[in-house]
């Protein structure tokens, strides 16, 4: 349920309101827009009288909200949310890439890719040190020493990093992560998500490989939940009957997660096709689709990348992309 305030309302009406709701047993999301204030009422409502709340001379209106996410919804929140993350904002209009290869395989590799896509205008470096593989036999990630790597990337770039959790007990090992990424396969893993909730670190949420929109909406809702609104959405690919491409982007996902959310979306070009031709057409549409950002794979040396060569773009055709990217921007205004 929500509940518009009027215009005036004061704080203190405002305070006294939630207080009442609190000893309902209910939680409250506040949003303040530039016109309204609305107070998303979280919890359970069926004793919430929509008569007398309308009674009230500080309320314009109330309204039901049968969707199961509360706190990811846009109907509690208008306003698109924008995440400040080291300087770089993300989301409400505010574009970001980032950029780097699948895994950390070594300092000098993770170092060369952060300063050459630096200077292609990713403002944000990823790099897997925790690998999720289907094989137990295949390069697993650099691990503790991966994060180290990416510590010093960030320091001598600037660039703030991106990189993948996959046990909650790592998680001291990523004090100087500036995103945490929850990987498709982790997407509802409903334990990971409520501690990341706990924590203040972003967290950029893909989708799972055979979820659906309402899915990933409520995995990123197990996040907010605990208190953490910082959460970004990742459009991966998901898995259909189709196999010329590794997973099938869901661009829809875009549009339709930009109207039930107020999250910024990201759209990962990469994983979705799985071959490094398709990236730039995939990453350009994506752009056009009104995403807030992408997430590409950038190796120095695909043929012989530890993970994700095939779909491994190079720096010098990062480059080129990135160079599109902007003209598409700049065509759509944003
Ligand atoms: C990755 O980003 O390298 C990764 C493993 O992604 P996903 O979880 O989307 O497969
Ligand atoms: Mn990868």
């Amino acid at each position: 349920m929500i509940a518009i305030l009027k215009q005036g309302t004061t704080k203190e009406q405002i305070d006294s309101l939630i207080t009442w709701f609190h000893t309902q047993g209910l939680e409250v999301h506040v949003s303040e827009g530039k016109f309204q204030t609305i107070l998303g009422l979280i919890g359970d409502v069926s004793n919430v009288s929509t008569d007398l709340l309308m009674g009230l001379d500080i309320i314009e209106s109330v309204r039901k909200i049968s969707d199961p996410f509360k706190n990811a919804n846009r109907k509690f929140h208008p306003d698109d949310t924008v995440i400040d993350i080291g300087g770089y904002k993300i989301g409400g209009g505010a574009f970001q890439i980032i950029a780097g290869p699948c895994s950390v395989e070594s300092r000098e590799q993770i170092t060369g890719i952060a300063k050459s896509v630096k200077e292609s205008g990713a403002n944000f470096l990823r790099g897997g040190a925790f690998k999720p593989r289907t094989s137990p036999y295949a390069f697993q990630g650099l691990k503790a020493e991966g994060l180290e790597y990416l510590s010093e990337a960030k320091k001598e770039t600037g660039m703030p990093i991106v990189t993948e959790i996959m046990n909650i007990n790592t998680l001291d090992l990523f004090e100087d992560v500036d995103v945490i990424q929850v990987g498709a396969r982790n997407m509802q893993n409903f334990d990971l998500l409520r501690e990341l909730g706990h924590t203040g670190k972003p967290i950029l949420l893909k989708r799972g490989l055979a979820n659906t929109i309402t899915e990933l909406l409520m995995s990123a809702e197990y996040i907010m939940a605990g208190g953490n609104e910082k959460v970004i959405l990742c459009e991966r690919g998901i898995r259909t009957f189709e196999t010329a491409t590794r997973n099938t982007l869901d661009l829809s996902a875009v549009p339709v997660l930009k109207e039930l959310s107020h999250l910024p979306v990201v759209v990962d070009p990469s994983h979705a096709t799985g071959v490094a031709r398709y990236v730039r057409p995939m990453a350009l549409a994506a752009v056009a689709a009104g995403a807030d950002g992408l997430m590409i794979e950038v190796h120095n040396d695909p043929p012989h990348a530890l993970s994700d060569g095939a779909q491994s773009v190079t720096p010098e055709e990062f480059s080129s992309i990135a160079k599109q990217i902007l003209e598409v921007r700049e065509v759509i205004g944003r």
